[in-house]
């Protein structure tokens, strides 16, 4: 496996496998890996591309009172779990190679971006979109791969190339869940033991809500109140949204008919967990 941190050495392996005529895969991530991102990078293995995985935590996409400081890092870690999951490049880059000059420049996608995540993460998304979009012109990449964990930054990601006409194949991926039903997150090792026990009610919920569904409810709001009601009884947690959306554009659904996305995000402590699952009506009728 070769790694750098360095935009031009990067720029150079690439453009050697370009020209052996290689695809080229890029799986973008804050590093701390997990089952979650090896999932991410056995989808690019399968399409044969020459896979780039990159490890950067991007300060644009965090607020000024997140855990930007506190978020975990392990590279030496990540490169050794990366070398053995086959990747072929490994792009580090420190702050000052990403972000040389304070930044003026950024990519914003409107409406997606100012729902959900967005609403509570003012900024989160623009600061998402125009790290992508740096990376995606630095590695210039024929597929790239993202988790449907962050099913609204998949949305987000996908519309910007699609506005932008960018030659890329954007590549969803399932989540991965413990056994439990917890959806894997470099953050779930700030949980305390209680916590953890207690953050099996989001994916809990989540499949209540589909049960619901799967019975006849219709009413947005009502599969809404339910998910709040069970978070709020059975955890300590705080929630910052519970939502009902169109999974296509995340637009409001008042009566689901459509397949729609139930996202949620709360809070255990300082550690804010998210978490979705997309619903196909359809399924049910
Ligand atoms: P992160 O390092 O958290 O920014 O995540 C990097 C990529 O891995 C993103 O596309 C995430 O959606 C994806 N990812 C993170 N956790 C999971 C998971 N549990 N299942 C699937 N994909 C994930």
């Amino acid at each position: 496996m070769k790694r750098t941190s360095k935009i031009l050495e990067l720029r150079e392996i690439i453009a050697l496998e370009k020209k052996r005529g290689r695809n080229i895969a890029l799986v973008p991530t804050m590093g701390y890996l997990h089952r979650g991102h090896l999932s991410l990078i056995e989808q690019a293995k399968q399409t044969g591309a020459v896979v780039v995985v990159s490890i950067f935590v991007n300060p644009l996409q965090f607020g000024p009172k997140e855990d930007l400081s506190r978020y975990p890092r392990d590279l030496e870690r990540d490169a050794s779990l990366v070398k053995d999951a086959g990747v072929d490049i490994l792009f580090h880059p420190t702050v000052e190679e990403m972000y040389p000059r304070s930044v003026i420049t950024y990519v914003e996608v409107g409406k997606l971006d100012t729902v959900l995540c967005g609403a509570t993460r003012p900024g989160h998304f623009r600061g998402v979109a125009t790290v992508v979009s740096k990376l995606f012109h630095i590695v210039q990449p024929d597929l790239a791969f993202f988790g449907q964990k962050d099913y609204q930054q998949y949305l987000v990601i996908q519309r910007m190339v699609s506005d932008l006409n960018l030659p890329i194949e954007v590549c969803p991926v399932s989540i991965v869940r413990e056994e439990d039903g917890l959806a894997l997150s470099s953050r779930n090792v700030f949980l305390t033991s209680e916590q953890r026990q207690e953050a099996r009610v989001l994916s809990q919920s989540l499949n209540e809500a589909e049960r619901s569904l799967g019975a006849g409810e219709r009413s947005a709001r009502e599969i809404e109140k339910q998910l709040r009601d069970r978070i709020s009884s059975q955890c300590h947690g705080v929630i910052d949204y519970v939502e009902v959306r169109d999974a296509g554009d995340l637009s409001e659904v008042t009566t689901i008919e459509r397949p729609v996305l139930i996202a949620l995000a709360v809070k255990f402590g300082s550690t804010r967990l998210i978490d979705n699952k997309v619903v196909e009506v359809e399924n049910y009728v």
